[in-house]
């Protein structure tokens, strides 16, 4: 397979799509991201990586963090976790408070913000630091010391936060959240404001595909954790179309808003696709369109 001339192939394909969507724009820096990028990476277990397009520019990974603090709280406890949150798909949307308060403030999923909020605050119980075990963490698979927060995202997801604060606070009303609300909306939001470009992410995802061992061969979970993560990644990964997206790309996969997605072929690599426009489910309109004719083209759905 020669992958760089299918990836090349692939962002050409693509540039029609590039324009249709929308940048999101809930907060000033995410808003002022240009249109018009598209990047694409392919990371191999055997340890090479290819890309395309703007695959080395750093974007906001916002809610593809999920996976790491998913991926570590399970590391760290097992199924315990599973006792704080469900793993079903939501059908409604990622903040919906709605639906918190008719669950009784267990989350549906560690993917929807209330759920990652209950995440984070098992992850800071954990660790004492859960921001710093994630960038650690992903410094460390993706091989990059620099990866990092960037500040002024962080601010505005603070300024602009009060519907993941409400969850926050009615999670801990049903005390499901065990650190003080404020320290664990500060965590989430340096968190959401990580940046990293598809190289990167697609390197930092690897040990979904190398059913869970490390970067530097460690093993991380086991073998069934790795099937886990992957599974409530294809159920619940991409808002409210995992069944969409499920049916046109047919891997395990998460979105986050600032248009990146990462997506597991297990035993053989891991993808990051980004393109900063968004369909009106939240997911990059290019990257989804790219995913779809990787599988497609090469036949490797997990279908
Ligand atoms: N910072 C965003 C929020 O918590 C993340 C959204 C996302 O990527 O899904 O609202």
């Amino acid at each position: 397979m020669n992958y760089q001339q299918l990836l090349d192939e692939i962002a050409s394909e693509v540039r029609p799509f590039l324009g249709q969507g929308k940048v999101a724009d809930y907060i000033p820096a995410l808003a002022r991201v240009p249109g018009g990028q598209f990047g694409m990476a392919l990371a191999t277990v055997e340890g090479e990586v290819f890309g395309t397009g703007d695959w080395q520019t750093p974007f906001s990974v916002q809610s593809v963090t999920k996976v790491f603090t998913l991926a570590l709280v399970l590391a760290a406890e097992g199924d315990a976790l599973w006792r704080r949150v469900g793993r079903e798909p939501s059908g409604n949307p990622f903040n919906s408070l709605v639906q918190l308060e008719y669950e009784k403030g267990i989350p549906r999923n560690p993917f929807i913000n209330a759920g990652a909020l209950v995440v984070t605050d098992r992850l800071l119980t954990q660790t004492g630091d859960a921001f710093g075990a994630l960038r650690d963490f992903l410094r460390a698979e993706a091989g990059s010391a620099g990866i990092d927060a960037d500040p002024e995202v962080a601010r505005s997801e603070r300024e602009h936060g009060h519907r993941n604060a409400a969850l926050a606070h009615f999670l801990a009303s049903c005390r499901n959240l065990e650190n003080d609300v404020d320290v664990v909306l500060d965590h989430y939001f340096r968190q959401c404001a990580l940046r990293m470009h598809c190289g990167e992410l697609a390197r930092a995802t690897l040990f979904l595909a190398r059913h869970g061992l490390r970067a530097d061969g460690r093993r991380f979970f086991s073998r069934s954790e790795a099937k886990r993560m992957n599974a409530v990644m294809l159920t619940c990964g991409t808002y409210d179309a995992a069944g969409d997206f499920a049916y046109r790309v047919g891997l395990p996969g998460k979105s986050g808003v600032g248009g990146g997605i990462v997506a597991v072929i297990p035993g053989r690599c891991a993808l990051c696709v980004w393109g900063p426009e968004l369909d009106r489910s939240g997911n990059s309109v290019a990257g989804v369109e790219a995913l779809d004719r990787f599988t497609t083209r090469t036949g490797w759905s997990v279908f």
